[in-house]
């Protein structure tokens, strides 16, 4: 198994919206994006304690026609140039721009990559060697820690995004964790059980 960024096999897979920077709806421009004010400690802090740090994040709106993965493109280079800019990075950015209902062809359609499946965790899985069932998922909104569960990975809730409001309808078969209301919250919860 490769390990290209030495991470001994473990992982964060951050979701985007509503986790690492404000939920907006469909961010359809680079101008929109807005880190939470702890989003560069916390990543800093998954960087310094050698953790892969890879984000995955649901695009449906590219399957609806409401931008194009070039614009997402664009809104994860922003991201990078912001994240650098206080020493934090992202390993990876990995997004699924399909959606069964979706307009676009070629993007309209199901596939294994939109959460909770797991195409995108076993894609990180097979470019940086990590191990799902060492590493945690962290996300605001019940598909992520169903992710994780699917996985055997530490599923995480932040009640950033639609966090706060989906906390109370949690499906009957998925329990997180650990609730908590951010993601320094959540990078202080998983640092604690890597050392
Ligand atoms: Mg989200
Ligand atoms: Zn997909």
């Amino acid at each position: 198994m490769t390990d290209p960024v030495g991470t001994g096999g473990r992982a964060v897979f951050l979701d985007r919206d509503g986790t690492i920077i404000e939920e907006v709806g469909y961010l359809d421009r680079a101008e929109r994006v807005e880190l939470y004010p702890w989003t560069i400690d916390a990543i800093r802090a998954f960087n310094r304690a050698g953790l892969a740090v890879v984000m995955i994040t649901n695009q449906s709106g590219i399957a609806r026609g409401f931008f194009t993965e070039a614009v997402v493109d664009d809104v994860h280079a922003h991201m990078a140039a912001m994240l650098a800019e206080g020493g934090a990075r992202i390993d990876a950015y990995y997004y699924c721009p399909h959606h069964p209902d979706g307009k676009v062809p070629g993007y309209a359609r199901a596939c294994d990559c939109r959460k909770p499946g797991r195409g995108l965790v076993d894609r990180a899985a097979r470019e940086f060697g990590i191990d799902p069932a060492r590493s945690f998922v962290v996300g605001d909104r019940w598909v992520d820690v169903a992710l994780a569960r699917a996985v055997g990975a530490g599923g995480v809730l932040v009640r950033t995004g639609y966090g706060m409001s989906v906390e109370q309808q949690r499906p009957d078969d998925l329990t997180a964790d650990a609730v908590v209301d951010n993601l320094i919250a959540a990078a202080s919860w998983i640092l604690g059980r890597c050392s």
